[in-house]
């Protein structure tokens, strides 16, 4: 991957942009970059231990401020994995498949899913 100023994506969990990063690794809807992969590598690696489990939540240690200056990443998050559904398909439309098929799908009705994105053909 070659540098480029331009952003298309941001890492999910730090919240860096594509060109921030060394590299940016696409799932469903998220990206992970280079370093919090190093990063996660590292947690998993630590044992079971190092990790709180799935019965503590995760703003169990943080503060009130803390948690107000993480919900706007956690509202990026959204807004990313949406654009990135609304890419997949307008991806489907583009290759002809129909709005039943991408409604039954995503498990709702073709009216559904044409309501919800048929603004981006
Ligand atoms: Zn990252």
């Amino acid at each position: 991957m070659t540098e480029s100023a331009t952003e298309i994506a941001r890492c999910s969990f730090c919240g860096k942009p594509n060109p921030a990063v060394r590299r940016l690794v696409a799932g469903p809807g998220v990206y992970i970059c280079d370093a919090c992969v190093t990063l996660a590598a590292s947690v998993v690696d630590a044992g079971p231990t190092a990790s709180a489990g799935p019965s503590t939540p995760v703003w169990a240690s943080l503060s009130d401020e803390e948690m107000l200056g993480h919900i706007p990443r956690v509202a990026s998050h959204i807004d990313q994995a949406e654009a990135d559904l609304r890419a997949w398909v307008q991806e489907l439309r583009r290759r002809g498949v129909t709005w039943a098929r991408i409604g039954e799908s995503l498990g709702v009705t073709r009216q559904s899913a044409w309501e919800r994105f048929s603004g981006e053909e």
